[in-house]
């Protein structure tokens, strides 16, 4: 049966999400299809950094160190997000950016199999954890060497030699969908650390770190956990790894006692070792607001939708866009998906910029890839009747040839 607009008006009557919508500030007339990029502003939150400057920051002065916990957010809010990861209280910590916990955990891993040689990764996966990689490689003095890899052949590439592997749970292009369960335990059972990367997963898929047995993870704030521009990221760490661990990065605030002013450094117990130096406040309060938003939802509902409106976009997608330039990237079984829809075109990048242009707004990936997420707390399944009535009328008029579409920005 043909989707209709009529259609998906009824799913969203039905929708038990529907209500999230209104927690979150969405400009009239657009269609974000962008929330794994960076999530929307939450209604919550301009309040929330008023109070924090206001009286924490204002009247409070030094003192809201102690009087509001600001020594604590961070270990406060790593708990909140070890709720929606499957992490028990004690093994999150909110800290520095994706990148930089990439580095120390990388490291860490590295340092605790010295004996090994290999860094196993996925070719396409993304950028910044390749880069940290081989800049960590070079670093150790090239000893290491990184291998890259399809998906496919990953389990059979696991020998004695390698140290961690390195893998995104969601991948950024393609939406693909890692098996965390089975791939962490054939890496244990070959001895080797891995080391997942959540920045479209926490929030917007289930993920089980303890009962997958996880070594270790790094996660992003501004994607589907809506902390903002630039949001701080967490860092999770086995609690049986979590005393023998030696971080590349040793500031005051991982010391056992930053306090104590000693001139050499000892850990903090637990996760508190993986802090470096002071947190940013403003952007912990931001990001608590869109944790706590995203813990009330029930991720058993999250889940059906995300993989619901996939489907959805995909049918609507075959049947309302006959160019034969447009290709599903992304699996086409719900189970196999993160969050998100990617279609390849050779012109991506300008019909993106039209898509754009008229309110409907998602993003390329270079070199041929149409990026849509969707985000079930904000969506609604007539969102998606009026976005591809979009994308079609752009292919169709050819809108995306024109001049204006084509020049290419700094972000993409
Ligand atoms: C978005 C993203 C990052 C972001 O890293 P930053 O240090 O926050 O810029 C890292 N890894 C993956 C897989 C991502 O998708």
């Amino acid at each position: 049966m043909a989707w209709t607009l009529a259609r998906l008006e009824a799913l969203d009557r039905e929708d038990g999400l529907s209500a999230f919508r209104d927690e979150f500030r969405l400009p009239e007339g657009v269609v974000y299809l962008d929330g794994n990029s960076l999530g929307p502003l939450p209604r919550g939150t301009p309040g929330r950094i008023a109070a924090v400057l206001e009286q924490e920051w204002g009247d409070g002065l030094i003192r809201s160190w102690n009087d509001a916990d600001w020594i604590g957010l961070p270990a406060r809010v790593g708990d909140q997000i070890a709720g929606l990861v499957g992490a028990p209280a004690g093994s999150v910590l909110v800290a520095d950016s994706t990148s930089v916990n990439l580095f120390k955990l990388l490291a860490a891993g590295l340092a605790l199999r010295p004996e090994r040689t290999v860094i196993l990764t996925e070719d396409g996966n993304f950028p910044t954890d390749l880069y940290v990689a081989q800049g960590l490689a070079r670093h150790l003095g090239d000893r290491h060497t990184i291998r890259n890899l399809p998906p496919e052949a990953l389990v059979s590439a696991l020998r004695p030699d390698v140290a961690v592997l390195l893998l995104t749970h969601v991948n950024y292009r393609t939406g693909a969908l890692h098996d965390m369960a089975a791939l962490t335990g054939a890496a244990h059972r070959n001895g080797t650390l891995v080391l997942w990367d959540l920045a479209h997963s926490a929030g917007a898929v289930p993920v089980d770190l303890a009962g997958c047995d996880a070594d270790f993870a790094v996660g992003c704030g501004y994607k589907f956990l809506n902390g903002g521009p630039g949001a701080p990221s967490f860092l999770y760490v086995a609690p049986r790894l979590q005393a023998g661990i030696r971080y590349p990065i040793t500031g005051w605030l991982g010391h056992a006692e930053p306090f104590g002013f000693h001139a050499d450094f000892w850990p903090a117990a637990g996760i508190g070792a993986a802090a470096i130096g002071t947190p940013s406040i403003l952007a912990l309060a931001a990001l608590q607001v869109g944790v706590e938003i995203a813990l009330r939802a029930p991720m058993r509902a999250v889940r059906e939708k995300s993989c619901r409106l996939g489907d959805i976009l995909i049918e609507l997608v075959a049947q309302e866009c006959p160019d034969r330039q447009l290709a599903l990237a992304t699996p086409r079984e719900a189970a196999h998906r993160g969050s998100q829809v990617s279609f390849r075109h050779p012109d991506a990048y300008p019909v993106m910029q039209a898509l754009i242009a008229h309110g409907v707004i998602g993003d390329f990936r270079t070199p041929d890839i149409l990026r849509f997420g969707l985000t079930p707390l904000t969506i609604r399944y007539a969102d998606l009747w009026r976005a591809v009535s979009v994308l079609r009328d752009v292919l169709e008029s050819g809108e995306w040839r024109r001049e204006v579409h084509r020049a290419r920005r700094l972000v993409t």
